[in-house]
């Protein structure tokens, strides 16, 4: 167990499995103190806890939905008041309602951009004033290479995600004179439930576009987060690309 973020507290939405649950296991080996937050899964969540209690490391577990601004406030206030200030945010709690956009309802529009962009809007906005007022701040919003490339069946999801871009562009902008630096990842395939659900033939074509021909791992999309958390001090305002090769740009 290193200690690199030794007395550093990182707020990881959507931790309870997958990706989320990769970064915030990452960032406690390195010595934050990590707040995993979830919605609907409490068990995953205290499993992902445990894990990284048993490993070394120290962990709490937080419900609260990122899609409502005003639970976003009031958890990241108490949190604040119980834990320590937040220095470390990743934006990954993230849904889709994946159909073709001539069959999409507005509701299955509002539903991802409401989790995926004003989630992390939310979150932001409850966090950086006293970042800022520290004087030090690591935001990473978990994009999608969709942004970029486009995907049949999700523009909500692409638009989300390509919203999530903008804002941590213009944030990082913001923000960079107070020390606070606002980055995105951009993940491709990742190996993760979302993948292993999708039909064998699909997945088979699928692996055909991506030129390293595989799918990338969850601890690899956590080692991008954990370079600019850590290293990244002169990093703001970017994009990295963690995908394969899938959408070069
Ligand atoms: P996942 O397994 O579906 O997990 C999503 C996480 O988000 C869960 O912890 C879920 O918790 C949480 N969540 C959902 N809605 C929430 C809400 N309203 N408030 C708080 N938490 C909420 O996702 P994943 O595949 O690991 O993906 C993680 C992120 O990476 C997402 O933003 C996704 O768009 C992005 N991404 C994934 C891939 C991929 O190949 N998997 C590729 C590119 C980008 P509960 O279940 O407890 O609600």
């Amino acid at each position: 167990m290193s200690s690199l973020l030794q007395n550093k507290i990182a707020l990881v939405t959507g931790a309870s499995r997958g990706i989320g649950a990769g970064i915030a296991a990452e960032l406690a080996r390195i010595g934050a103190h990590v707040i995993i937050n979830h919605l609907q899964t409490p068990e995953e969540a205290e499993s992902v806890a445990r894990r990284i209690i048993q490993d070394g490391g120290s962990a709490t577990v937080r419900c609260f939905d990122v899609s409502d601004s005003a639970a976003v406030k009031h958890d990241v206030e108490e949190l604040e008041e119980q834990v320590g200030p937040i220095g470390i945010v990743v934006n990954n709690a993230g849904i889709v309602r994946d159909r073709s956009f001539r069959k999409m309802s507005a509701d299955e529009w509002h539903a991802v951009l409401g989790v995926n962009l004003n989630g992390a809007m939310h979150v932001c906005s409850a966090v950086v004033n006293s970042m800022a007022s520290r004087g030090y701040g690591r935001i990473v919003n978990i994009s999608s290479f969709v942004a970029q490339a486009g995907n049949f069946g999700q523009t909500n999801y692409a638009a989300s995600k390509a919203g999530m871009i903008g804002f941590s562009r213009a944030l990082a902008l913001e923000l960079a004179p107070h020390g606070v630096t606002v980055n995105c990842v951009c993940p491709g395939f990742i190996e993760t439930e979302m993948w292993r659900s999708i039909p064998e033939q699909m997945r088979e074509s699928i692996l055909k576009r991506i030129p390293q021909a595989r799918v990338g791992s969850v601890s690899e999309v956590a080692a991008a987060v954990r370079f600019l958390v850590d290293e990244g001090s002169y990093i703001t305002g970017q994009t990295l690309n963690v995908n394969g090769g899938i959408f070069i740009g």
